[in-house]
């Protein structure tokens, strides 16, 4: 079994393996024609089921075969220009190859003596991204393991730093629109269950500045206790982006933190023709960063940035194994003290992979690709009158949905559209998500592939339209 050890005698072993696993997956996306496959739970299952994993096969070529039947065949193919649906974005060379080095070297970024210039390279990579977001010259902050991740923890120093008597009367200030996370967080920091507050959005799906003025004025007036504002940078349905200045003035006014939860619009921060639609962002006390979604990363590349270093002690525990505190007087850099996590991967090694091959500009460029490519999808949609769309993009998603002429009753709308999503996951041929709004069920393209022509938009709404035609066509029959 020490043969399945990676070490010096067994290098070569590694070189062949990992060649092997690479020419299969290669293979695997020179060939996929289609995003998925369609197959259904009940049909995969079986063949997942089926496998004792008390009887290895001890061959790995035997093991990928297996692997293309229980995965790797019908895996959801999100480099496909037709995958159109969640903020996955395809992935970028260098940080795969950077993926390959950080795992066989299976640095932990918690300490200094378990990383050495992993921990250093992180670091550059935290002061870039507070460079680009421009907060200042005491900022700092942490990789994480997501948006999810970088919301808790920037909340939890918010949490710290109002320094509340009881935390039920703490009050989070989020747009109708923001992410989950933030109320998963409440929750998680022991908040009470009115802790966040709903702010309206205008018609842009941005948040309404005057509410939050009045929410505000109203929590002061209550006697409780603002915690933080928390601005979308991009919200996850519609990539609005928050009247950040207006918002951060309100913030300066009341005293309050400012997060922005940029997991999704900090692509801007690289962008050649669109980074002022973020500006303000400069203002935050935090700002959670998923490199995963508008950097092309992998899975997992995050961060949280504060414009106050000192802020990240919430997060400071010493062990006397790991990272005592004389370790801190002799300027020993363990980032643990700054992370809710301990043990870490190097993911920030994709990052600096990507901009040592490609350059910041290069990302940039990849994402103004398709954030026009929303812009000209949003120009077809306004222009079919088989579809309603909902917002102008401001990053690269769309919401829309199909209103068939024949049809009034707006529950049949619903059934149409729910039925066209379903139907088209099923044949594989493109993936497009779903969401509500007003009640009612919409359909979304996330955009983030470069590849995805207006062609591929035209092809999939057309399939949509189909789907809900045929959705409508049986009803009929149904009713007669
Ligand atoms: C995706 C997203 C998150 C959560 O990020 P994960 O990396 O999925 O944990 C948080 N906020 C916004 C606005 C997002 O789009």
């Amino acid at each position: 079994m020490r043969s399945h050890l990676l070490n010096d005698a067994t290098a070569e072993r590694y070189r062949r393996l990992v060649t092997e696993g690479v020419e299969r997956v290669a293979a695997k996306i020179a060939t996929t024609d289609r995003p998925f496959t369609g197959v259904t739970v009940d049909a995969l299952s079986p063949r997942i089921d089926g496998i004792d994993l008390d009887r290895p096969l001890h061959d790995t070529a035997a093991v990928l075969d297996e692997l293309e039947d229980v995965y790797l065949r019908d895996a959801v193919y999100f480099h496909h220009p037709r995958y159109l649906a969640h903020l996955n974005c395809p992935v970028v060379i260098p940080a795969v190859l950077g993926e390959a080095v950080l795992s066989a070297v299976n640095s932990s970024l918690d300490t200094w003596d378990q990383s050495a210039g992993g921990t250093l390279i992180e670091r550059k990579l935290i002061d870039w991204t507070c460079a680009r977001i421009g907060l200042g010259p005491a900022a700092d902050g942490v990789f994480t393991s997501g948006g999810t991740q970088s919301n808790l923890q920037a909340l939890l120093l918010a949490r710290e730093e109002a320094k509340a008597e009881n935390f039920t009367d703490l009050r989070i200030f989020a747009s109708e629109v923001s992410h989950f996370s933030v109320r998963k967080s409440a929750k998680l920091l022991g908040l009470g269950p009115d802790a966040v507050v709903s702010i309206p959005v205008d018609r842009d799906k941005r948040m309404q500045t005057v509410a939050l003025a009045r929410e505000l004025e109203r929590c002061a007036k209550g006697g409780l206790v603002p915690m933080a504002v928390v601005a979308t940078g991009g919200t996850t349905d519609f990539g609005s982006i928050d009247p950040l200045e207006e918002i951060a003035g309100l913030c300066e006014q009341y005293g309050v933190w400012m997060h922005v939860d940029a997991a999704y619009g900090c692509g801007l921060l690289a962008s050649l023709k669109y980074r002022h639609r973020i500006d303000g962002i400069e203002r935050a006390d935090s700002v959670t960063v998923d490199y995963h979604k508008s950097f092309f990363q992998p899975v997992s590349s995050s961060a949280v940035l504060v414009r106050d270093a000192a802020t990240l002690r919430h997060a400071t525990y010493h062990a006397e194994y790991l990272n005592p505190r004389r370790m801190v007087q002799e300027r020993i850099p363990n980032q643990v003290d700054k992370s809710l996590q301990t043990t870490r991967r190097f993911d920030a090694l994709k990052l600096w992979m990507t901009l040592r091959v490609m350059g910041a500009d290069g990302i940039g460029e990849l994402f103004d690709e398709v954030c026009d490519l929303a812009a000209e999808g949003w120009r077809m949609l306004a222009a079919d009158p088989r579809f309603d769309v909902v917002v102008q993009p401001s990053l690269s998603t769309l919401v829309f949905r199909c209103v068939p002429a024949a049809v009034t009753d707006p529950a049949e709308i619903d059934r149409a559209n729910l039925y066209a999503r379903k139907a088209l996951f099923a044949s594989g041929d493109a993936v497009v998500a779903g969401t509500k709004v007003a009640g009612r069920h919409y359909l979304k393209f996330t955009l983030l592939n470069p590849e995805t022509t207006t062609a591929d938009i035209a092809a999939v709404l057309d399939l949509i339209a189909g789907h809900a035609e045929q959705y409508l066509g049986d009803s009929l029959d149904r009713a007669s």
